[in-house]
């Protein structure tokens, strides 16, 4: 069967050559005599997977020493808890609201303390990032809470927030390793790697040696403290260990076609494919303003219904799956990450093109 190009939000488009190796060392992992699903994470053949996949995170990041990469399972969605019983000593946070996910951490942490929403693009449904060069930060606030990618609406910080001395806590997962990231302009990144790295199941933490402590929320279970599972190099308990496999794939793949500056020019080339052509199109429109677009989510519409849902059938009639829109926006999403091929979005450009004439 042939393969399609898969535009989905997530889990995602994984790239061909990581899927064809793990395949091959499916039943025998290096003359292990087993699958990785099979082994031991207590194992030597183990012990050099997870450290060469931390390696090689760290090599592509250019994550300085001071920083714990922790591989953690969970999701993106139990670091909104995380961060806050781990990191609110004063008990008080700001978060910039740019979306469904900014917003959900926001609740999350107003549970623990109080979150204060500093700054918000609701106004106008999401479809821009506020100017943060200036906001309100509070005076006890133990961090600012961004997400830097927001994967429903298609936006994306193009500069960070001025935190006023406070560090920065952001959301990666739908750009993590889609360009190069000044990691100590940070105090944690997270994010869940099935947007733009490897199989759901896998959250990935780089956090800040010193913001790792045993000062926790009271009641904060064992398994929820970033100090356990950096004492133990996230081994504590059984890690999503073929998960973490795939991703140190994913890793090499990257590092083989050039490191992140190559991921970027790649990146930049194919949003830009996408929308010079929404830019010039009569039927197309993207609904993000331009300096805030994305260059892993694309949403766009027609302004008419029934020609999406007509539009959305006829792309997967023709091997382009998974172009609706999130359930809350509608319209459609083109989710173009690090393992969607330039062909997938020409292609993608050139179908869009045809229903274009045929539906005008
Ligand atoms: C998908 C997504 C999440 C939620 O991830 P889970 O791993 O399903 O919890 C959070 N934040 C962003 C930016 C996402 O794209």
């Amino acid at each position: 069967m042939e393969r399609i190009y898969n535009f989905s939000a997530g889990p995602a488009v994984l790239p061909e050559e990581v899927l064809r190796e793990a395949a091959d060392e499916m039943l025998n992992y290096r003359s292990t005599g087993m699958s990785v699903m099979e082994m031991s994470h207590r194992s030597k053949a183990y012990e050099v997977i997870i450290n060469e996949a931390e390696e090689d995170l760290r090599e592509l990041l250019n994550i300085p020493k001071n920083y714990r990469v922790l591989f953690l399972q969970g999701g993106a969605s139990q670091q909104f808890a995380m961060i806050p019983m781990n990191l609110m000593k004063n008990k008080v946070a700001d978060y910039i609201i740019t979306g469904q996910w900014a917003k959900k951490a926001y609740q999350e942490a107003d549970i623990y303390g109080k979150g204060n929403a500093i700054a918000s693009s609701a106004d106008k449904t999401f479809s821009y990032i506020p100017d943060c060069s200036d906001l309100p930060i509070s005076e006890d606030a133990d961090y600012v809470y961004i997400c830097e990618n927001n994967t429903i609406y298609g936006t994306k910080f193009k500069t960070l927030p001025n935190t006023k001395g406070k560090y920065l806590v952001s959301d990666m997962s739908s750009c993590i390793l889609s360009e190069p990231v000044d990691v100590s302009k940070y105090g944690v990144i997270f994010a869940g790697v099935q947007k733009n790295i490897g199989p759901a199941g896998v959250v990935i933490v780089i956090i800040r040696e010193d913001l790792i402590t045993e000062d926790t929320l009271a009641g904060t279970p064992t398994m929820l403290k970033y100090k356990i599972h950096n004492d133990s190099k996230s081994l504590y308990n059984t890690p999503p260990a073929y998960g973490i496999y795939v991703c140190g794939k994913v890793f090499k793949w990257i590092k083989n076609i050039g490191g992140l500056e190559a991921m970027k020019e790649r990146n930049e080339k194919k949003a830009g494919i996408l929308y010079n052509f929404l830019d010039q199109s009569k039927l197309f429109k993207g609904t993000v303003e331009k300096d805030s677009r994305s260059l892993m989510n694309v949403p766009f519409i027609t302004g008419n219904d029934e020609i999406d849902a007509k539009f959305i059938k006829e792309a997967k009639e023709n091997g382009f799956e998974n172009l609706k829109g999130h359930r809350s926006v509608g319209g459609m999403r083109a989710s173009i990450y690090n393992a969607m091929p330039v062909e997938g979005v020409e292609k993608l450009v050139e179908f869009m093109k045809k229903f274009e004439e045929a539906n005008r």
